[in-house]
């Protein structure tokens, strides 16, 4: 199969495309590297554009007014809802293999490393600055003790 341009994972995300085409370019999605950043690209586009007919306010208002008046559902409009929720969990589950990706690759690996040894250092640094702090009240009360004993000495 050939790369998806990312005008294809625009309307994929859009869900303008036929059933059977989206399967194909998920099949393609995990075995091209290339494609799923251009889907990533799309994806990022699409929830932070300047495009957000999908977060219309106005649409579910009207369904629950129009609902209101005509009681029950109509099926059309239920049908379209549960195909944006499928849509919405094939894009979780899509990043969710993105993730996986990620930590097999060993980013996640060599990053909790860093931040292990961030934190190995600071414990050390707090425990030598604590041992400090016993050694001087230490060296306070021994000196009380000492001025204590002179001035008996001195009575
Ligand atoms: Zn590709």
């Amino acid at each position: 199969m050939n790369h998806v341009p990312e005008a294809e994972w625009v309307a994929y995300l859009a869900d303008k495309i036929p059933e059977a085409l989206k399967i194909e370019y998920e099949n393609h999605l995990y075995s091209c590297d290339k494609c799923l950043s251009a889907y990533m690209e799309a994806m990022e586009k699409e929830e932070f554009g300047p495009d957000i007919e999908g977060f219309d306010i106005a649409g579910p208002v009207m369904d629950s007014i129009s609902r209101l008046k005509e009681g029950p559902v109509e099926g059309e409009k239920q049908l379209r809802k549960e195909k944006s929720l499928r849509t919405i969990t094939r894009h979780y589950l899509i990043a969710a293999g993105f993730t996986i990706l990620l930590m097999a690759g060993g980013v996640f690996q060599s990053l909790t490393e860093y931040v292990d040894s961030v934190e190995s250092i600071s414990e050390k640094e707090t425990q030598s600055l604590t041992d400090g702090l016993i050694d001087k009240t230490f060296n306070w009360m021994d000196t009380i003790e000492k001025k204590n004993k002179e001035g008996f000495r001195n009575e």
